[in-house]
């Protein structure tokens, strides 16, 4: 849509000049007023109220961490644009979002974040730049009551943040894609099909995912299904797969330990007699490598809680293809076998046109 300027008494729309003289309640010639209704209703047809991206006919969604951009991109195909906001590769959990990321947030109709207290500052800045008519939806927080949160090693209860990786178990990740189905029927109901269709053939991926990662466990003796990991990032995952996680290295303020603290984990490796530490390539730290020499036990160090393998556009950049990854890495580092897991479609199940900053 093409509008000439001078049409427009006090200059062009979008240079900012009406806006603010109508919140302000000025008093107009009354041979203008007629022109000022026209602008505002040609103002929300291209795009700059509350009816979203509507040049494109698209909804415009914020999300955070890649992971959740994922799932949103999987339900929403190509009827959104979806935009993460949290670079891939950053650390989260101490992550304050830029002053320019209230643009976005101001033009968001959808807003999803994670919640469980892992993205305040992002959610505050959502809060306060949220236009009329959208939404904030905290997928963890909706899917998980608060008396069923995790407290534990990097995440204690006397700190007031719980456990917020929800997405690495393959069955919260399926809360979060019907949560998000959910909210996008309700949100643009002419799209419903779509989006109740694209669900199923997510639905059908993840539990795929869950399906393989039973039978490969089964490899393991339930013993050998013991975790000690850098980045505390699989509470939920072990809760929901019959796992043990024996503890975290990472202390809660997500700084190395202390030599003290790594005196006591080199006492509780060879307590429990801990083959491999699973460390974090988001958070890569010499002090794996200090207890595997003091305990003679294995570390690798590529796990990924919210950094999804690849480029974007690749065909593993996706959350399957993260999870395929870390629990690949965890069963035959501990000696089992992942035939089902190497044997799974790790790619996007539509089309991925969702912006990942990197
Ligand atoms: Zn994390």
């Amino acid at each position: 849509m093409s509008l000439r300027s001078q049409q427009f008494p006090f200059g062009h729309p979008h240079r900012g000049v009406l806006a603010p003289a109508l919140g302000t309640r000025m008093h107009f010639p009354r041979r203008w007023r007629g022109w000022i209704a026209v602008t505002v209703a040609l103002l929300a047809l291209t795009g700059c109220s509350s009816v979203g991206d509507s040049s494109k006919g698209k909804l415009v969604i914020a999300t955070t961490v890649s992971p959740l951009t994922n799932i949103v991109a999987n339900i929403a195909g190509s009827n959104a644009d979806v935009t993460g906001i949290v670079p891939e590769g950053t650390n989260s959990h101490t992550f304050e979002p830029a002053p320019q990321v209230a643009e976005l947030l101001a033009r968001a109709d959808l807003v999803f974040v994670n919640g469980l207290k892992l993205e305040d500052p992002t959610l505050e800045l959502a809060k306060s730049n949220l236009k009329s008519g959208a939404s904030i939806v905290e997928l963890g927080t909706t899917v998980l009551p608060e008396n069923q949160w995790i407290y534990d090693f990097s995440f204690p209860k006397s700190e007031g943040k719980p456990n917020p990786h929800l997405w690495t178990s393959p069955l919260f990740a399926l809360k979060y894609a019907e949560v998000v189905r959910d909210t996008l029927v309700q949100k643009d109901p002419k799209h419903a099909d779509d989006y109740k269709s694209n669900f199923t053939k997510y639905a059908a991926q993840l539990n795929a995912l869950a399906n393989a990662l039973r039978a490969d466990t089964a490899t393991l003796a339930p013993a050998s299904r013991t975790l000690l990991t850098y980045h505390d990032a699989y509470a939920y995952f072990a809760r929901d797969f019959g796992w043990k996680v024996i503890g975290a290295v990472q202390p809660k303020n997500f700084e190395d330990p202390t030599p003290v603290e790594v005196a006591r984990l080199i006492d509780q490796v060879r307590a429990n007699k801990v083959k491999v530490i699973f460390g974090s390539e988001v958070f890569p730290s010499n002090v794996l490598a200090e207890i595997g020499r003091a305990t003679g036990a294995k570390y690798e160090e590529s796990l990924r809680d919210d950094d999804l393998p690849g480029a974007p556009g690749a065909t593993e950049h996706s959350l399957v293809g993260l999870l395929r990854y870390d629990y690949r890495t965890m069963i035959t580092g501990l000696g089992g076998t992942a035939t089902n897991l190497d044997a799974l479609d790790v790619a996007n199940t539509v089309t991925d046109t969702a912006t990942y900053p990197q």
